[in-house]
């Protein structure tokens, strides 16, 4: 258990002075639910494959049936996955105080733990449009299980085909080397100028430009403190990096703040 003493003095004291938080998540966000992180081996079938190397418009020119099936396993294991006890902690944080959750992540377990996220860097998974026009695509999708199914491991799957165009259905995300959605970025970069604590939680602060999120808000004088069980890039120049993980120190911060009643925690968002 961690208590209220293991939390960094200049976290909790700024925690409880701002008037405004921005809290910039990633990937090791929801690996507490079960979702692999990048740099987490894959499982299976998906073993083999670098995933850094599929999420590339490259690889989706290359073979899109191997892309494609690929994120229809990476949205089952999202599907399967329940938000963890830190995705909680914001959520009930957003119902006390002005919490704007940026992420870069491109599941919804933020959403479905009752965030409103104020902007997805890299897309969502299941904002699938046509990868030549770009209309939105909400058709049936082979290989999809129903939200409660069951988290297989599927291989190759031909993607479904546009209805108004040649083009080929891909998912939402933002690929490396692909631009971020309009506006996500200017909303995110304003944040964290606004706020008066920039929590960092579980990136490894490799992606450009989401990585220099920190930078910005240190610029504008705004501290920043990471959350993150190992050291990265932004450790050295963070005010604060607690070696903890989401899961543990989100719901430790959020029960300094204002009591850890059950009750708050079930409360609807709004
Ligand atoms: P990353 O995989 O590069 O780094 C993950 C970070 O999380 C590491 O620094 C690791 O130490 C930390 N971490 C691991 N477990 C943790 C825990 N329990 N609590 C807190 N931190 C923990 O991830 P990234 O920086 O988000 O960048 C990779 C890219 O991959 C992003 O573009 C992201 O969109 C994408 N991605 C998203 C998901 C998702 O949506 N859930 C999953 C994998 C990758
Ligand atoms: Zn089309």
């Amino acid at each position: 258990m961690t208590s209220a003493a293991q939390i960094p003095a200049v976290l909790l004291s700024a925690a409880r002075r701002a008037g405004r938080i921005a809290v910039l998540t990633g990937a090791g966000m929801s690996a507490e639910s079960g979702v692999p992180t990048f740099r987490d081996a894959q499982t299976g079938w998906w073993a083999r494959f670098d995933p850094a190397e599929l999420a590339t418009p490259q690889a989706w020119q290359r073979d899109p049936d191997l892309v494609w099936g690929w994120y229809l396993n990476r949205i089952r294991g999202v599907r399967a996955a329940q938000p963890n006890a830190g995705h909680r902690a914001l959520a009930r944080w957003g119902r006390r105080a002005p919490v704007d959750v940026v992420t870069q992540n491109v599941d919804d377990l933020h959403e479905r733990a009752g965030s409103r996220v104020l902007a997805h860097l890299h897309g969502a998974l299941t904002a699938f449009r046509c990868d030549s026009c770009a209309t939105p695509f909400d058709g049936p999708v082979p290989g999809l299980p129903p939200a409660d199914g069951p988290a297989e491991v599927t291989d190759r799957m031909p993607p479904p085909r546009c209805a108004h165009c040649p083009g080929q259905i891909r998912p939402g995300v933002v690929w490396f080397g692909e631009a971020l959605p309009p506006g996500a970025f200017d909303d995110a970069a304003d944040a964290v100028r606004a706020a008066d604590l920039v929590l960092v939680v579980g990136t490894s602060g490799l992606v450009f430009p989401a990585s220099t999120l920190p930078d910005l808000a240190q610029a504008a004088g705004v501290p920043v403190v990471e959350i993150n069980p190992e050291q990265t890039d932004l450790s050295r120049r963070a005010e604060a990096s607690w070696r903890a993980t989401a899961a543990v120190a989100l719901p430790a911060l959020v029960d300094a703040l204002y009591g850890s009643s059950e009750d708050d925690r079930l409360e609807p968002a709004d």
